[in-house]
């Protein structure tokens, strides 16, 4: 009974449970207050943080997982590896450079951004070439450890490991084609050990190395990175422990076998909720003597942990790898997750007590590993077996209508009955519309009132009646803007939503919403997801009255816009006690019954966003297939039951899905409009591989992420390179996505260079 608990936690969000540093970051960009001001924020939250952690019991607390940023930006600055560019000449880094890099400056763009494995976290993409320079550009790890340090708390600081630091980096301009950003691994390991011998020196007595890349498909020479860098950082080790930390996915045997096999390395963090195979794989081999950092308590989602079905797993790894050398731990850094529970006023608390944030993780963490040395905790172990069982049998939870419904859809492909060209042939006779038909993606621009009003209205400020009023108003406005602009095929402009997947969630049960879950995205930006915690059905028509409104408005055709089911399961956070496609055939389901509603009141053109569908894809290519098969069905399902002249679109906002382009055509929708503008034609590309393509298809012709008005000659430019790989009569003319961030004075310009384009091209064909 005497043994020492064991815990430890990847890593912790830094917005603050207010979402603090987002407004002082915001404050601070706006010249609104001082780097000093910042600075306080910024350490005050990693002093709370790290005081929470102590206080829990936590004996390996993380430190540098804070960031002004981005965790990989950081990385970049401590390696000095700063694009020549931005002007660095030396030293250490400053808010200016890295901010730039961040974001840009007057004369600069930003650095690339993308997303960070398949999170909705986006990291800052180092660009290194065969002439980058490497100099240690940053103490960050450093300055953190001894600030923890000098409150007393002996930290553990975080480093993004150098292969997946490389592996993450993409060659810089001109060498793209030629050069192996991996060739650098012996340029950056100096910087790496003089940051270890300095942590050394301040006190660390371990470091933790953050490699997920290991579990991607890695080829041989990638495998032998690993064991490279961490051989040759070996004599650096002496006198230290050395976590090597893998998350988001199980950790392929080879990989596996390449680190478990590393001397040096006193301990090894796996995701064990994504990674069940990798449970396998401990269990009929573990090195001897190392520490096995057991990720259970899920960093990804916000449900409280199955405490007893966790004990069991940790007691079967005890057996495996000794009591002794078995650390409890989360799956991943808690950066995925929303931050505390505590500030949740809305949520009721049968909701609340099926549910942890990051502070009631830490909590779990620790109480499995008090557990484990035999000082359970009784009252908080009952209290959470009795929340499990209680999401297991509330009547909230499970709508057995719903569970038939879903089961019935087993063994039926649903596809729609007639081919597409067939259908377009049929809508066309109906719609009568030109060729190279121009619309738009659903959204206007929206004002700064015309949000005071959903806010007022959402808070019992203003009525039925006055809401109606001013929405229906914006919605004329669009609706004439759209009629001078001579638009074949119109939107209303989406001004009764705030949020793409927030609107259909709060009109469908099943669905609950956080005050304060948010979770950062990238820099500054966070974002909200519903919790989906039951069955999910529609009570009512969601957007129908809308489209009615809007139709009655115009003798031009109305799209109907909705969310598609793998959109609004992508951008949820999911229940873990069915599988994801279960979920998200229910939400077809209820899609399903929304298109019908559309299609009876007369609406003809129905757009349904799959703007996440690519986002979905599984890390590993083995399990891609699957996942793209039951999306794309559910896709279907929502629309299979139309009539072959009710025109079905749908819209991503994704560039890169060359490789998913199959599963494109095997959504079969009539039209599909997608981003096309930032992509380098990547996309046109495709088509002069020639994939057999036949339905319509508009590839965004300007970019509205942009303020840039795009010119007539510019836009028409870009149709004729479409023109050149596709069919005239399959080629709609639009934007890459929704106008919503934009202003009026950029959209009317940016539509009528477009529609002019539209009308010349026609004119040549
Ligand atoms: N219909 C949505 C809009 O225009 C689509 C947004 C998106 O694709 N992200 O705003
Ligand atoms: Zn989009």
């Amino acid at each position: 009974m005497n043994r020492e608990m064991a815990s430890h936690i990847v890593g912790y969000p830094r917005m603050g449970p207010k979402r603090e540093l987002k407004f002082a970051l915001e404050s601070f960009w706006d010249k609104k207050s001082t780097a000093e001001d910042l600075q306080k924020v910024a350490a005050d939250l990693r002093a709370s943080i790290w005081k929470q952690m102590s206080v829990a019991g936590i004996k390996y607390i993380p430190s540098n997982t804070f960031s002004y940023y981005d965790q990989v930006l950081d990385t970049t600055a401590m390696l000095g590896a700063v694009p020549e560019r931005y002007g660095y000449t030396g030293g250490e880094i400053g808010h200016d450079i890295y901010f730039s890099m961040a974001r840009g400056n007057a004369t600069l763009p930003a650095m690339e951004m993308t997303k960070w494995f398949d999170t909705n976290y986006h990291f800052i993409v180092p660009e290194l070439g065969p002439n980058t320079k490497f100099s240690y550009g940053s103490h960050k790890a450093v300055s953190e450890y001894k600030e923890a340090k000098a409150l007393g708390i002996d930290t553990v600081p975080v480093l993004v490991g150098p292969v997946t630091y490389l592996l993450l980096s993409k060659p810089a301009k001109g060498v793209e084609k030629t050069f192996s950003t991996l060739s650098l691994l012996q340029n950056v390991l100096p910087v790496y050990k003089e940051v270890i011998a300095e942590l050394k020196e301040a006190g660390a007595s371990w470091i933790q190395f953050d490699e997920p890349m290991l579990v991607m498909d890695l080829n041989a020479h990638q495998l032998e990175a690993f064991t490279h860098a961490y051989t040759e950082l070996e004599s650096s080790f002496t006198g230290l422990n050395v976590l090597i930390e893998t998350y988001f996915a199980d950790v392929p045997a080879e990989a596996y076998k390449t680190i478990t096999a590393l001397n040096d390395i006193s301990g090894f963090g796996f995701d064990l909720v994504r990674g069940t195979k990798t449970l396998d794989l401990i269990k009929s081999e573990f090195p001897a003597n190392k520490y096995l950092f057991a990720g259970v308590v899920d960093g990804r989602n916000i449900w409280a942990n199955d405490l007893a079905a966790s004990v069991s797993t940790l007691e079967s790894l005890e057996a495996v790898v000794g009591k002794d050398k078995l650390v409890v731990s989360t799956s991943c850094s808690l950066l995925h997750t929303a931050v505390d529970l505590v500030n949740e006023t809305k949520l009721d608390d049968e909701i609340k007590s099926w549910l942890a944030f990051a502070a009631q993780k830490i909590v779990e963490v620790n109480g499995l590993a008090k557990a484990l040395v035999g000082h359970m905790d009784e009252a908080y172990f009952s209290a959470n077996a009795a929340a499990q069982d209680s999401r297991k049998s509330s009547p909230r939870v499970t709508n057995e209508e719903v569970q038939k419904a879903a089961a019935a859809l087993k063994g039926s492909d649903h596809r729609r009955a007639t081919n597409v060209s067939a259908r377009l042939d049929a809508q066309q006779k109906k719609l009568n519309l030109p060729v190279l038909p121009t619309t738009t993606i659903g959204s206007f621009p929206q004002t700064i009132e015309l949000r005071r009003v959903r806010r007022e209205y959402k808070a019992n400020k203003i009525f039925g009646e006055e809401y109606v009023k001013a929405i229906k108003e914006e919605i004329s406005k669009v609706v004439k803007l759209q009629e001078e602009l001579d638009i074949d095929v119109l939107v209303h402009g989406e001004p009764e939503r705030n949020d793409m997947v927030e609107y259909f969630g709060e009109q469908l049960s099943g669905f609950a919403f956080s005050a304060n879950g948010w979770v950062q995205s990238y820099g500054s930006r966070c974002v909200k997801p519903p919790i989906i915690y039951g069955d999910v059905s529609r009570p009512n028509p969601m957007t129908v009255f809308w489209s009615i409104v809007a139709q009655s408005m115009t003798a031009r055709p109305m799209k109907g816009m909705l969310t598609g089911p793998v959109t609004i399961l992508n951008w949820s956070f999911v229940r873990n006690d069915q599988p994801r496609y279960e979920t998200c055939y229910q939400i077809a389901l209820a899609i399903k019954k929304e298109v019908e509603d559309l299609e009876a009141a007369g609406i003809q053109v129905i757009q349904i966003d799959e703007a996440a569908l690519r986002e979905g894809l599984p890390l590993r290519k083995s399990e891609q297939d699957f996942y793209l098969d039951w999306a794309v069905h559910s896709f279907r399902i929502t629309n299979c039951g139309v009539q072959d002249t009710t025109q079905i679109h749908t819209h991503m906002c994704y560039s890169n899905f060359n490789d998913i382009i199959k599963s494109i055509i095997d959504m079969d929708a009539d039209v599909i409009t997608i981003e096309n503008s930032r992509s380098d034609e990547k996309l046109l590309s495709v088509f002069r591989e020639g994939i057999k393509y036949g339905a319509g298809i508009g590839p965004g012709v300007y970019d509205i992420h942009s303020p840039r008005i795009p010119s007539m000659e510019e836009i028409a430019d870009r149709v004729r390179k479409m023109l050149a790989v596709l069919e005239s009569h399959i080629l709609w003319v639009n934007p890459d996505c929704g106008l919503k961030t934009r202003k009026y004075t950029e959209v009317k310009p940016a539509l009528t260079n477009m529609v002019a384009a539209a009308k010349l091209l026609r004119t040549e064909l």
